[in-house]
């Protein structure tokens, strides 16, 4: 299969265990598989999720909650993200929850009179969609003689929850409640309010409030705040190539496009058919948080131009670190392997990725008691090659 990603769907189930242990029994849980449930297999993810009884699904678009019905995904699914109007209808026809995050919105749906589950999306701080405290009152106006639209849900979404410093979170909490006291007191009751997302749930338990969105702690990934997480979470996640070629160069020999390494000692290298297209080693590079960060934005740059082993990407085989070449092609990656001199073709590679950039073409190998249960694929041109059950052996 040259290249593929692995999934331990028991490590989901366990993640999502702890999850439940960890908050109130009335508390609801939200399991977000937006973006291909991170890289996880949006399908896949959901069914077990659904399995293990997740009360709520999250996606941010339309198109994701479609494929999750046609898939047979019976779990209510909440879309985050704003649509267009002509899409409106598909809310209904696929039983979807709509997030309402704007008076025209709302007025738009009243307009075409289709009958919607929605969660009213509040602005509090995130400064990306949500209705403002100012709009409340024409909410109410618009909603008051409506029939059609069933408000089962309001929430927000935290900008800081990865914080040390709660502040920021606490305000936005606050501002949060304060829209919920003013749509209670004009009579209009919301059963499931909810802001937490991983970060927030683990730090902030007094913010559970009816409900939770779990993204990246499902994942067993390093969530902020996870320090304090007493469960034990399981990384769910692996990138796997294979070598398809060993090579022997000499001192002084230039590895890859613009020569930007240059061999100090004869050395063994060894392909692995991934490369940026694929997404590995591809990093975002955000506008630094503060003078602090920017100074170690600017340093690890300072480091990777002089090779240092702190800022290298490193594979594992064997259980042994090979660090990369030189630059990253765009489906080609040369590795040092001289520290394996028996190394074999077709052996296989563990690599680092970043999970929601590694390609969605990347055929999944799902698994169970470690074992691969089933695999897919997006793309038809993946299904004849190789034998990924032969290669677990
Ligand atoms: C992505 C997302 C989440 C989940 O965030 P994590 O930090 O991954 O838990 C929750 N709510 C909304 C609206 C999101 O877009």
């Amino acid at each position: 299969m040259y290249k593929w990603i692995e999934i331990d769907l028991d490590a989901i189930k366990n993640n999502f265990l702890q999850v439940r242990q960890y908050i109130n029994a009335q508390t609801k849980i939200l399991g977000v598989v937006k973006a291909d449930a991170y890289g996880h297999g949006l399908v896949e993810v959901s069914k077990e999720l659904e399995r293990q009884g997740i009360d709520y699904l999250g996606v941010t678009e339309i198109a994701e909650g479609i494929k999750l019905r046609e898939a047979g995904v019976k779990t209510p699914i909440l879309v985050f993200g704003p649509f267009l109007p002509e899409d409106a209808g598909s809310f209904q026809q696929y039983q979807l929850t709509a997030t309402l995050s704007s008076l025209s919105m709302v007025e738009k749906l009243i307009d075409l009179g289709l009958s919607l589950t929605v969660h009213l999306k509040i602005e509090t701080g995130f400064g990306r969609t949500g209705l403002k405290y100012a709009e409340l009152d024409r909410l109410v106006e618009l909603l008051n003689n409506n029939e059609n639209i069933n408000i089962e849900g309001i929430y927000s979404h935290l900008a800081t929850g990865m914080w040390a410093n709660p502040s920021f979170a606490k305000q936005q909490f606050s501002v949060f409640l304060q829209a919920v006291e003013f749509l209670e007191d004009k009579g209009l009751m919301i059963p499931l309010k909810h802001i937490c997302n991983s970060a927030a749930l683990v730090k902030f338990p007094e913010m559970h409030l009816d409900m939770v969105r779990a993204g990246t702690i499902l994942y067993g990934q390093e969530a902020a705040g996870r320090e304090d997480f007493k469960g034990h979470l399981q990384n769910a996640w692996s990138l796997k190539g294979q070598v398809t070629y060993i090579n022997e160069l000499p001192k002084g020999h230039s590895i890859g496009y613009e020569r930007t390494h240059i061999l100090k000692a004869p050395s063994k290298t060894a392909i692995v058919p991934i490369g940026y297209s694929h997404g590995f080693s591809v990093e975002p590079v955000p506008k630094p948080k503060g003078v602090l960060d920017l100074i170690k934005v600017v340093g690890k740059i300072i480091l990777r131009f002089f090779d240092h082993p702190k800022v290298k990407v490193y594979a594992q085989i064997r259980g042994k670190s090979v660090p990369v070449l030189g630059k990253v092609g765009m489906q080609m990656t040369v590795f040092d392997v001289t520290s394996i001199p028996d190394l074999k073709i077709g052996e296989i590679v563990q690599l680092p990725g970043r999970r929601t950039n590694i390609s969605p073409l990347l055929p999944k190998v799902y698994l169970k008691d470690k074992k691969p249960v089933s695999v897919s694929k997006i793309d038809e041109k993946y299904e004849q090659i190789g034998n990924i059950f032969s290669l677990q052996d």
